[in-house]
Protein backbone atom coordinates (compact mmCIF):
# COMPACT_ATOMS: atom_id res chain seq x y z
CA UNK A 1 0.00 0.00 0.00
CA UNK A 2 1.54 3.23 -0.87
CA UNK A 3 1.58 6.01 1.56
CA UNK A 4 2.75 8.54 -1.67
CA UNK A 5 -0.19 10.92 -2.22
CA UNK A 6 -1.10 10.82 -5.76
CA UNK A 7 -0.12 13.39 -7.40
CA UNK A 8 -3.57 14.31 -9.42
CA UNK A 9 -5.13 15.12 -5.70
CA UNK A 10 -5.59 18.36 -5.07
CA UNK A 11 -6.13 20.05 -1.25
CA UNK A 12 -9.65 20.77 0.02
CA UNK A 13 -10.20 24.40 0.03
CA UNK A 14 -13.38 25.74 1.76
CA UNK A 15 -13.26 28.89 0.14
CA UNK A 16 -14.75 28.78 -3.04
CA UNK A 17 -13.00 29.63 -6.62
CA UNK A 18 -14.26 30.55 -9.51
CA UNK A 19 -15.55 27.41 -10.96
CA UNK A 20 -16.58 25.19 -7.68
CA UNK A 21 -19.00 22.92 -9.99
CA UNK A 22 -16.17 21.84 -12.65
CA UNK A 23 -14.00 20.06 -9.91
CA UNK A 24 -14.45 16.19 -10.62
CA UNK A 25 -11.23 15.07 -8.77
CA UNK A 26 -11.05 14.00 -4.87
CA UNK A 27 -10.08 16.77 -2.77
CA UNK A 28 -7.84 15.75 -0.51
CA UNK A 29 -9.07 17.04 3.01
CA UNK A 30 -7.03 19.22 5.72
CA UNK A 31 -6.52 17.87 9.37
CA UNK A 32 -5.51 14.81 10.47
CA UNK A 33 -4.96 11.26 9.19
CA UNK A 34 -6.22 8.45 11.03
CA UNK A 35 -3.75 6.11 8.68
CA UNK A 36 -6.27 4.50 7.23
CA UNK A 37 -6.54 4.17 3.26
CA UNK A 38 -10.28 4.14 1.76
CA UNK A 39 -11.19 3.43 -1.52
CA UNK A 40 -13.19 6.42 -2.93
CA UNK A 41 -14.83 6.21 -6.18
CA UNK A 42 -14.35 9.63 -7.03
CA UNK A 43 -10.30 9.25 -7.19
CA UNK A 44 -10.95 5.67 -8.03
CA UNK A 45 -8.20 4.47 -5.88
CA UNK A 46 -7.56 4.22 -1.84
CA UNK A 47 -7.28 7.58 -0.33
CA UNK A 48 -5.94 8.65 3.12
CA UNK A 49 -8.89 9.10 5.53
CA UNK A 50 -8.18 12.69 7.00
CA UNK A 51 -10.40 14.34 9.65
CA UNK A 52 -10.98 17.63 10.44
CA UNK A 53 -11.39 16.68 14.22
CA UNK A 54 -8.68 13.78 14.91
CA UNK A 55 -11.22 11.75 17.11
CA UNK A 56 -14.66 12.76 15.92
CA UNK A 57 -16.22 11.93 12.19
CA UNK A 58 -19.92 12.71 10.69
CA UNK A 59 -21.01 9.27 8.73
CA UNK A 60 -24.92 9.53 7.02
CA UNK A 61 -25.69 6.10 5.35
CA UNK A 62 -29.25 6.16 3.13
CA UNK A 63 -32.24 3.94 4.99
CA UNK A 64 -34.56 2.03 3.42
CA UNK A 65 -37.81 3.06 1.56
CA UNK A 66 -40.00 1.28 3.82
CA UNK A 67 -42.95 0.24 1.32
CA UNK A 68 -42.31 -3.38 2.47
CA UNK A 69 -39.98 -6.38 4.34
CA UNK A 70 -36.25 -6.11 4.25
CA UNK A 71 -34.39 -9.17 2.71
CA UNK A 72 -31.00 -10.36 3.35
CA UNK A 73 -29.49 -8.22 0.40
CA UNK A 74 -30.46 -5.20 3.22
CA UNK A 75 -28.94 -7.55 5.60
CA UNK A 76 -25.35 -7.68 3.82
CA UNK A 77 -25.42 -4.49 3.02
CA UNK A 78 -26.20 -2.76 6.54
CA UNK A 79 -24.09 -5.57 8.66
CA UNK A 80 -21.06 -4.87 6.49
CA UNK A 81 -21.39 -1.17 6.93
CA UNK A 82 -21.90 -1.87 11.02
CA UNK A 83 -18.61 -3.70 10.54
CA UNK A 84 -16.77 -0.47 9.20
CA UNK A 85 -18.22 1.52 11.49
CA UNK A 86 -17.15 -0.58 14.79
CA UNK A 87 -13.94 -0.76 13.05
CA UNK A 88 -13.47 2.67 12.66
CA UNK A 89 -14.37 3.11 16.57
CA UNK A 90 -12.84 0.45 18.17
CA UNK A 91 -9.58 -0.01 16.07
CA UNK A 92 -8.89 3.71 15.33
CA UNK A 93 -10.49 5.50 18.23
CA UNK A 94 -12.77 7.66 16.36
CA UNK A 95 -16.43 8.98 17.56
CA UNK A 96 -18.50 8.39 15.15
CA UNK A 97 -21.85 10.03 15.00
CA UNK A 98 -24.44 7.66 12.83
CA UNK A 99 -27.44 9.37 11.20
CA UNK A 100 -29.67 7.40 8.68
CA UNK A 101 -32.62 8.42 6.35
CA UNK A 102 -35.50 6.83 6.58
CA UNK A 103 -37.65 7.78 3.18
CA UNK A 104 -41.02 7.72 4.55
CA UNK A 105 -42.43 8.99 1.60
CA UNK A 106 -42.55 7.68 -1.60
CA UNK A 107 -44.67 6.27 -4.85
CA UNK A 108 -43.99 2.59 -3.82
CA UNK A 109 -45.43 3.98 -0.05
CA UNK A 110 -48.47 5.33 -1.55
CA UNK A 111 -48.85 3.00 -3.89
CA UNK A 112 -48.80 0.52 -1.08
CA UNK A 113 -51.15 2.33 0.64
CA UNK A 114 -53.63 2.45 -1.93
CA UNK A 115 -53.85 -1.26 -2.26
CA UNK A 116 -53.78 -2.24 0.97
CA UNK A 117 -56.56 0.75 1.59
CA UNK A 118 -54.01 1.93 4.33
CA UNK A 119 -52.93 5.42 5.17
CA UNK A 120 -49.57 5.69 3.34
CA UNK A 121 -47.74 6.96 6.45
CA UNK A 122 -49.14 4.00 8.62
CA UNK A 123 -48.19 1.59 5.98
CA UNK A 124 -44.22 3.49 6.46
CA UNK A 125 -44.47 3.33 10.26
CA UNK A 126 -44.84 -0.40 10.03
CA UNK A 127 -41.96 -1.66 7.98
CA UNK A 128 -40.20 1.24 9.71
CA UNK A 129 -40.62 -0.69 13.33
CA UNK A 130 -40.15 -3.98 11.33
CA UNK A 131 -36.65 -2.68 9.54
CA UNK A 132 -35.49 -1.54 13.21
CA UNK A 133 -36.21 -5.13 14.35
CA UNK A 134 -34.92 -7.24 11.91
CA UNK A 135 -31.75 -4.75 12.16
CA UNK A 136 -31.46 -5.75 16.29
CA UNK A 137 -31.82 -9.09 15.53
CA UNK A 138 -28.41 -8.75 13.09
CA UNK A 139 -26.42 -7.07 16.03
CA UNK A 140 -26.50 -3.80 13.55
CA UNK A 141 -25.83 -0.67 15.84
CA UNK A 142 -29.05 2.22 15.77
CA UNK A 143 -27.41 4.88 14.11
CA UNK A 144 -27.42 7.79 16.42
CA UNK A 145 -29.72 10.30 14.55
CA UNK A 146 -32.36 8.79 12.66
CA UNK A 147 -33.84 11.18 9.92
CA UNK A 148 -37.23 11.07 8.26
CA UNK A 149 -38.49 12.80 5.05
CA UNK A 150 -41.86 13.61 6.54
CA UNK A 151 -40.54 15.32 9.90
CA UNK A 152 -37.92 16.85 7.12
CA UNK A 153 -40.09 18.47 4.93
CA UNK A 154 -39.36 21.88 5.77
CA UNK A 155 -35.53 21.63 5.44
CA UNK A 156 -36.07 19.80 1.91
CA UNK A 157 -38.35 22.82 0.89
CA UNK A 158 -35.46 25.56 2.14
CA UNK A 159 -32.82 23.39 -0.04
CA UNK A 160 -35.24 23.21 -3.65
CA UNK A 161 -35.54 27.07 -2.22
CA UNK A 162 -31.95 27.33 -2.22
CA UNK A 163 -31.32 26.07 -5.81
CA UNK A 164 -34.11 27.91 -7.80
CA UNK A 165 -32.82 31.12 -5.79
CA UNK A 166 -28.71 30.47 -7.71
CA UNK A 167 -30.60 29.18 -10.75
CA UNK A 168 -29.15 25.97 -10.11
CA UNK A 169 -32.61 24.47 -10.61
CA UNK A 170 -36.29 25.41 -12.64
CA UNK A 171 -39.67 25.21 -12.11
CA UNK A 172 -40.71 22.32 -15.37
CA UNK A 173 -44.08 22.71 -17.31
CA UNK A 174 -45.93 20.00 -15.26
CA UNK A 175 -44.49 21.94 -11.41
CA UNK A 176 -42.02 19.69 -11.00
CA UNK A 177 -38.72 21.54 -9.92
CA UNK A 178 -35.51 19.94 -11.95
CA UNK A 179 -31.95 20.20 -10.72
CA UNK A 180 -30.10 22.11 -13.92
CA UNK A 181 -27.19 19.18 -14.66
CA UNK A 182 -26.25 21.85 -17.59
CA UNK A 183 -24.92 24.23 -14.82
CA UNK A 184 -22.98 21.76 -13.16
CA UNK A 185 -20.11 20.34 -15.38
CA UNK A 186 -18.80 18.44 -12.54
CA UNK A 187 -21.95 15.95 -12.78
CA UNK A 188 -20.39 12.41 -13.53
CA UNK A 189 -17.35 13.07 -10.66
CA UNK A 190 -18.68 9.77 -9.17
CA UNK A 191 -19.26 7.66 -12.05
CA UNK A 192 -18.24 8.85 -15.57
CA UNK A 193 -21.33 9.59 -18.10
CA UNK A 194 -21.72 7.41 -21.14
CA UNK A 195 -24.33 9.78 -22.59
CA UNK A 196 -25.85 12.89 -21.27
CA UNK A 197 -27.44 14.00 -25.14
CA UNK A 198 -31.39 15.28 -25.65
CA UNK A 199 -33.62 14.81 -22.73
CA UNK A 200 -35.89 11.72 -22.94
CA UNK A 201 -39.11 13.48 -21.71
CA UNK A 202 -40.41 17.08 -22.78
CA UNK A 203 -40.26 18.94 -19.53
CA UNK A 204 -36.49 18.24 -18.79
CA UNK A 205 -34.28 20.89 -20.16
CA UNK A 206 -31.24 18.14 -20.27
CA UNK A 207 -31.79 14.51 -20.31
CA UNK A 208 -29.51 13.92 -16.83
CA UNK A 209 -31.63 16.86 -15.14
CA UNK A 210 -33.40 14.80 -11.93
CA UNK A 211 -36.49 15.95 -10.06
CA UNK A 212 -36.04 17.65 -6.78
CA UNK A 213 -39.56 18.52 -6.11
CA UNK A 214 -42.03 16.42 -7.92
CA UNK A 215 -45.35 18.42 -9.03
CA UNK A 216 -48.76 17.25 -7.65
CA UNK A 217 -50.85 14.78 -9.13
CA UNK A 218 -54.50 13.99 -8.39
CA UNK A 219 -55.07 11.26 -5.44
CA UNK A 220 -51.50 11.73 -4.36
CA UNK A 221 -50.32 13.15 -0.76
CA UNK A 222 -48.88 16.57 -1.07
CA UNK A 223 -47.18 19.91 0.07
CA UNK A 224 -47.65 23.64 -0.63
CA UNK A 225 -44.48 25.11 -1.49
CA UNK A 226 -43.47 28.77 -2.68
CA UNK A 227 -43.41 27.25 -6.36
CA UNK A 228 -46.66 24.90 -6.41
CA UNK A 229 -47.86 22.17 -4.50
CA UNK A 230 -46.17 18.42 -4.50
CA UNK A 231 -43.59 16.22 -2.72
CA UNK A 232 -39.67 15.78 -2.39
CA UNK A 233 -37.72 13.99 -5.27
CA UNK A 234 -35.84 11.16 -3.75
CA UNK A 235 -32.14 12.26 -4.30
CA UNK A 236 -33.14 15.39 -2.56
CA UNK A 237 -34.10 14.25 0.66
CA UNK A 238 -30.73 12.46 2.00
CA UNK A 239 -28.98 15.99 0.89
CA UNK A 240 -31.64 18.07 2.62
CA UNK A 241 -31.35 15.67 5.75
CA UNK A 242 -27.65 15.43 5.85
CA UNK A 243 -27.02 19.56 5.68
CA UNK A 244 -29.97 20.01 8.52
CA UNK A 245 -27.58 17.84 10.77
CA UNK A 246 -24.08 18.16 9.57
CA UNK A 247 -23.93 21.52 7.48
CA UNK A 248 -22.55 21.71 4.48
CA UNK A 249 -19.50 19.18 4.74
CA UNK A 250 -19.86 14.93 5.50
CA UNK A 251 -16.83 12.76 6.31
CA UNK A 252 -19.03 9.75 5.57
CA UNK A 253 -21.76 8.84 2.87
CA UNK A 254 -22.20 5.30 2.85
CA UNK A 255 -25.04 2.72 0.76
CA UNK A 256 -25.22 -0.11 -1.56
CA UNK A 257 -23.50 -0.32 -4.90
CA UNK A 258 -26.20 0.48 -6.75
CA UNK A 259 -26.74 4.04 -5.74
CA UNK A 260 -23.72 5.41 -6.39
CA UNK A 261 -25.51 6.49 -10.16
CA UNK A 262 -27.94 8.18 -10.14
CA UNK A 263 -28.22 8.57 -6.43
CA UNK A 264 -25.59 9.62 -5.18
CA UNK A 265 -24.60 11.85 -7.92
CA UNK A 266 -27.56 13.66 -7.96
CA UNK A 267 -26.61 14.16 -3.79
CA UNK A 268 -22.89 15.10 -4.49
CA UNK A 269 -23.94 17.56 -7.56
CA UNK A 270 -27.04 19.43 -5.73
CA UNK A 271 -25.55 19.56 -2.11
CA UNK A 272 -22.14 21.36 -4.04
CA UNK A 273 -24.57 23.52 -5.74
CA UNK A 274 -26.11 24.49 -2.88
CA UNK A 275 -23.39 24.95 -0.36
CA UNK A 276 -21.40 26.44 -2.93
CA UNK A 277 -18.29 24.42 -2.18
CA UNK A 278 -16.26 21.86 -4.45
CA UNK A 279 -16.91 18.52 -2.20
CA UNK A 280 -19.62 17.50 0.22
CA UNK A 281 -18.70 14.37 1.04
CA UNK A 282 -15.34 13.82 1.53
CA UNK A 283 -15.48 9.59 1.57
CA UNK A 284 -18.15 7.36 -0.27
CA UNK A 285 -18.25 3.66 0.95
CA UNK A 286 -20.57 1.79 -1.42
CA UNK A 287 -21.39 -2.04 -0.55
CA UNK A 288 -21.24 -4.53 -3.39
CA UNK A 289 -24.41 -6.53 -3.78
CA UNK A 290 -25.48 -9.62 -2.60
CA UNK A 291 -26.27 -12.19 -5.62
CA UNK A 292 -28.36 -15.41 -5.01
CA UNK A 293 -26.28 -18.41 -6.66
CA UNK A 294 -27.26 -18.50 -10.04
CA UNK A 295 -29.52 -15.49 -10.13
CA UNK A 296 -28.48 -11.42 -10.36
CA UNK A 297 -28.83 -9.19 -7.70
CA UNK A 298 -31.58 -10.04 -4.90
CA UNK A 299 -34.26 -7.61 -5.12
CA UNK A 300 -38.20 -7.62 -4.44
CA UNK A 301 -39.30 -6.36 -8.54
CA UNK A 302 -36.68 -10.33 -9.34
CA UNK A 303 -39.10 -12.10 -6.79
CA UNK A 304 -35.67 -13.79 -5.22
CA UNK A 305 -35.76 -12.34 -1.78
CA UNK A 306 -34.70 -14.46 1.04
CA UNK A 307 -36.32 -12.39 4.35
CA UNK A 308 -34.31 -11.55 7.38
CA UNK A 309 -35.92 -14.07 9.98
CA UNK A 310 -36.14 -16.88 7.56
CA UNK A 311 -32.07 -16.50 7.30
CA UNK A 312 -32.31 -16.48 11.10
CA UNK A 313 -34.37 -19.50 11.34
CA UNK A 314 -31.44 -21.53 9.53
CA UNK A 315 -28.49 -19.55 10.93
CA UNK A 316 -27.65 -16.91 13.63
CA UNK A 317 -26.86 -13.71 13.12
CA UNK A 318 -22.81 -14.53 14.14
CA UNK A 319 -22.91 -16.87 11.01
CA UNK A 320 -24.04 -14.60 8.90
CA UNK A 321 -21.99 -11.66 10.20
CA UNK A 322 -18.63 -13.86 9.68
CA UNK A 323 -20.41 -14.80 5.85
CA UNK A 324 -20.07 -10.93 5.60
CA UNK A 325 -16.42 -10.70 7.31
CA UNK A 326 -14.93 -13.22 4.87
CA UNK A 327 -16.10 -11.19 2.16
CA UNK A 328 -14.33 -7.83 1.28
CA UNK A 329 -17.11 -5.28 1.59
CA UNK A 330 -16.98 -3.72 -1.93
CA UNK A 331 -17.40 -6.70 -3.56
CA UNK A 332 -20.29 -8.90 -4.77
CA UNK A 333 -21.13 -11.57 -1.98
CA UNK A 334 -22.46 -15.11 -3.82
CA UNK A 335 -25.09 -15.89 -1.37
CA UNK A 336 -25.83 -19.97 -1.15
CA UNK A 337 -25.52 -23.10 1.22
CA UNK A 338 -21.59 -23.40 1.19
CA UNK A 339 -21.08 -19.41 1.93
CA UNK A 340 -23.03 -20.06 4.94
CA UNK A 341 -21.63 -23.88 5.62
CA UNK A 342 -17.89 -22.16 5.25
CA UNK A 343 -18.92 -19.04 8.11
CA UNK A 344 -20.88 -21.79 10.35
CA UNK A 345 -17.57 -24.01 10.34
CA UNK A 346 -15.07 -21.12 10.69
CA UNK A 347 -17.23 -19.38 13.45
CA UNK A 348 -17.34 -23.07 15.45
CA UNK A 349 -13.64 -23.39 15.38
CA UNK A 350 -12.88 -20.08 17.05
CA UNK A 351 -15.60 -21.34 19.49
CA UNK A 352 -14.08 -24.23 19.97
CA UNK A 353 -10.46 -23.01 20.27
CA UNK A 354 -11.33 -20.16 22.95
CA UNK A 355 -13.05 -23.47 24.77
CA UNK A 356 -10.58 -25.59 24.52
CA UNK A 357 -7.71 -22.75 25.41
CA UNK A 358 -9.53 -22.27 28.98
CA UNK A 359 -9.50 -26.66 29.31
CA UNK A 360 -5.86 -26.16 28.37
CA UNK A 361 -4.81 -23.67 30.81
CA UNK A 362 -7.34 -25.04 33.63
CA UNK A 363 -6.23 -29.03 33.08
CA UNK A 364 -2.70 -29.66 33.05
CA UNK A 365 0.11 -31.11 34.58
CA UNK A 366 2.73 -29.58 33.31
CA UNK A 367 5.00 -26.96 34.87
CA UNK A 368 4.12 -23.28 33.25
CA UNK A 369 7.26 -22.08 30.85
CA UNK A 370 9.19 -19.37 32.01
CA UNK A 371 10.23 -18.64 28.44
CA UNK A 372 7.47 -15.90 27.53
CA UNK A 373 9.27 -14.55 24.57
CA UNK A 374 8.92 -17.37 22.75
CA UNK A 375 7.59 -17.99 19.11
CA UNK A 376 3.92 -17.79 20.42
CA UNK A 377 4.02 -14.29 21.17
CA UNK A 378 6.09 -13.12 18.94
CA UNK A 379 3.25 -15.04 16.42
CA UNK A 380 0.80 -13.00 18.14
CA UNK A 381 2.43 -9.82 17.84
CA UNK A 382 3.07 -10.16 13.85
CA UNK A 383 -0.77 -11.11 13.62
CA UNK A 384 -1.90 -7.92 15.75
CA UNK A 385 0.85 -5.99 13.35
CA UNK A 386 -0.66 -7.57 10.18
CA UNK A 387 -4.36 -6.94 11.15
CA UNK A 388 -3.99 -3.68 11.86
CA UNK A 389 -2.50 -3.21 8.44
CA UNK A 390 -5.43 -4.89 6.90
CA UNK A 391 -8.08 -2.96 8.28
CA UNK A 392 -5.73 0.40 7.31
CA UNK A 393 -6.42 -1.06 4.08
CA UNK A 394 -9.74 -0.32 2.84
CA UNK A 395 -11.04 -2.54 5.66
CA UNK A 396 -9.62 -5.87 4.95
CA UNK A 397 -11.32 -8.02 7.31
CA UNK A 398 -11.16 -10.89 4.99
CA UNK A 399 -7.80 -11.24 5.50
CA UNK A 400 -8.10 -10.51 9.50
CA UNK A 401 -9.99 -13.77 9.26
CA UNK A 402 -7.62 -16.04 7.74
CA UNK A 403 -4.28 -14.83 10.23
CA UNK A 404 -6.83 -15.48 12.94
CA UNK A 405 -7.39 -19.18 11.71
CA UNK A 406 -3.34 -19.32 10.89
CA UNK A 407 -2.98 -18.09 14.56
CA UNK A 408 -5.92 -20.86 15.81
CA UNK A 409 -4.03 -23.15 13.78
CA UNK A 410 -0.28 -22.56 15.40
CA UNK A 411 -1.48 -22.60 18.75
CA UNK A 412 -3.77 -25.95 18.70
CA UNK A 413 -0.34 -27.48 17.91
CA UNK A 414 0.81 -26.64 21.32
CA UNK A 415 -2.79 -27.10 22.75
CA UNK A 416 -3.59 -30.49 21.13
CA UNK A 417 0.33 -31.96 21.37
CA UNK A 418 2.32 -33.85 23.31
CA UNK A 419 4.94 -31.27 24.49
CA UNK A 420 5.79 -31.07 28.34
CA UNK A 421 5.93 -27.68 28.24
CA UNK A 422 2.79 -26.03 29.32
CA UNK A 423 2.49 -21.92 28.24
CA UNK A 424 -0.73 -20.72 30.14
CA UNK A 425 0.48 -17.18 29.44
CA UNK A 426 0.43 -16.99 25.76
CA UNK A 427 -2.30 -19.07 25.37
CA UNK A 428 -4.15 -17.04 27.30
CA UNK A 429 -2.76 -13.86 24.96
CA UNK A 430 -4.27 -15.56 22.21
CA UNK A 431 -7.18 -16.46 23.17
CA UNK A 432 -7.94 -12.79 24.77
CA UNK A 433 -6.73 -11.30 21.49
CA UNK A 434 -9.23 -13.24 19.30
CA UNK A 435 -12.28 -12.60 21.42
CA UNK A 436 -11.59 -9.11 21.29
CA UNK A 437 -10.86 -8.47 17.54
CA UNK A 438 -13.91 -11.09 16.78
CA UNK A 439 -15.87 -8.96 19.28
CA UNK A 440 -14.75 -5.75 18.23
CA UNK A 441 -16.28 -7.11 14.52
CA UNK A 442 -20.10 -7.12 16.00
CA UNK A 443 -19.67 -11.22 16.80
CA UNK A 444 -21.28 -11.71 19.72
CA UNK A 445 -19.91 -15.50 20.16
CA UNK A 446 -22.66 -15.91 23.39
CA UNK A 447 -25.37 -18.57 23.32
CA UNK A 448 -28.99 -17.29 23.69
CA UNK A 449 -30.41 -17.33 27.65
CA UNK A 450 -32.28 -20.88 26.57
CA UNK A 451 -28.88 -22.40 25.03
CA UNK A 452 -27.14 -21.41 28.38
CA UNK A 453 -29.17 -23.39 30.25
CA UNK A 454 -28.93 -26.42 27.42
CA UNK A 455 -25.16 -25.81 28.00
CA UNK A 456 -25.06 -26.15 31.59
CA UNK A 457 -27.24 -29.51 30.98
CA UNK A 458 -24.64 -31.09 28.65
CA UNK A 459 -21.57 -29.73 30.61
CA UNK A 460 -23.46 -31.68 33.84
CA UNK A 461 -23.84 -35.07 31.45
CA UNK A 462 -20.60 -34.55 30.34
CA UNK A 463 -18.66 -33.86 33.72
CA UNK A 464 -20.89 -37.12 35.20
CA UNK A 465 -19.44 -39.12 32.15
CA UNK A 466 -16.16 -38.25 32.30
CA UNK A 467 -16.17 -38.87 36.12
CA UNK A 468 -17.70 -42.51 35.59
CA UNK A 469 -15.10 -43.28 32.69
CA UNK A 470 -12.46 -42.35 34.76
CA UNK A 471 -13.29 -45.02 37.69
CA UNK A 472 -14.09 -47.40 34.99
CA UNK A 473 -10.70 -46.91 33.34
CA UNK A 474 -8.73 -47.05 36.61
CA UNK A 475 -11.07 -50.39 37.56
CA UNK A 476 -10.58 -51.74 34.15
CA UNK A 477 -14.53 -52.31 34.06
CA UNK A 478 -15.46 -52.85 30.88
CA UNK A 479 -19.11 -53.18 30.59
CA UNK A 480 -18.88 -49.33 32.04
CA UNK A 481 -16.79 -47.90 29.32
CA UNK A 482 -18.83 -49.28 26.82
CA UNK A 483 -21.64 -47.85 27.67
CA UNK A 484 -19.94 -44.64 28.74
CA UNK A 485 -18.92 -45.17 24.53
CA UNK A 486 -23.21 -45.01 23.70
CA UNK A 487 -23.16 -41.97 25.79
CA UNK A 488 -21.12 -40.61 23.35
CA UNK A 489 -22.08 -41.88 20.68
CA UNK A 490 -25.57 -40.79 21.21
CA UNK A 491 -24.47 -36.90 22.05
CA UNK A 492 -22.60 -36.95 19.02
CA UNK A 493 -25.72 -37.71 17.04
CA UNK A 494 -27.55 -35.10 18.68
CA UNK A 495 -24.33 -32.78 17.40
CA UNK A 496 -22.52 -32.80 20.10
CA UNK A 497 -18.94 -33.60 20.03
CA UNK A 498 -17.16 -35.47 22.91
CA UNK A 499 -13.22 -35.15 23.13
CA UNK A 500 -11.93 -37.24 25.62
CA UNK A 501 -8.62 -36.97 27.72
CA UNK A 502 -6.92 -38.05 30.68
CA UNK A 503 -8.02 -35.17 33.08
CA UNK A 504 -11.05 -34.30 31.49
CA UNK A 505 -13.50 -34.06 29.20
CA UNK A 506 -14.49 -31.10 26.90
CA UNK A 507 -17.41 -30.80 24.23
CA UNK A 508 -18.54 -28.83 21.52
CA UNK A 509 -21.34 -28.22 19.22
CA UNK A 510 -20.43 -29.92 15.72
CA UNK A 511 -23.18 -28.74 13.27
ZN1 LIG B 1 -29.52 8.79 0.03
Amino acid sequence: MSKILPTCVRRLSHVCTLKPYKETRWLMPNGNPIGAYIYNCVANQKVPVILSDPHVATWYACGPTVYDSAHIGHASCYVKLDIIQRILKTFFNIKLVTAMGITDIDDKIIKKGIDTKTNFTAVAKQYEHEFWLDMSSLNIEKPLIITRVSEHINSIESFVQGLLDSGMAYVAGDGSVYFDTSKFPAYGKLQKMQDSGEPSDEVKKNKMDFAVWKGHKPDEPFWGALWGNGRPGWHIECSAMVSKVFGSQLDFHAGGIDLQFPHHENEEAQSCAFHKTRQWANYWIHVGHLHVKGEAKMSKSLKNTISIPDLLSSYSADTFRMACLMSRYRYTMVYNEDLMKNAEVVLNKFKYFLQQAVVYVNNNDNKASGDYKDKMLENLQNVEEFNFDALKSDFDTASCINSLLNLVNDTNKVIKGDSKDYYPVPVMLIAEYITSVLSRFGLKLQESQDSNVMNSLIDTVVEFRHTVRSSALSSKDKELLSACDIVRDKMKSIKVQINDSNKTASWVFNK
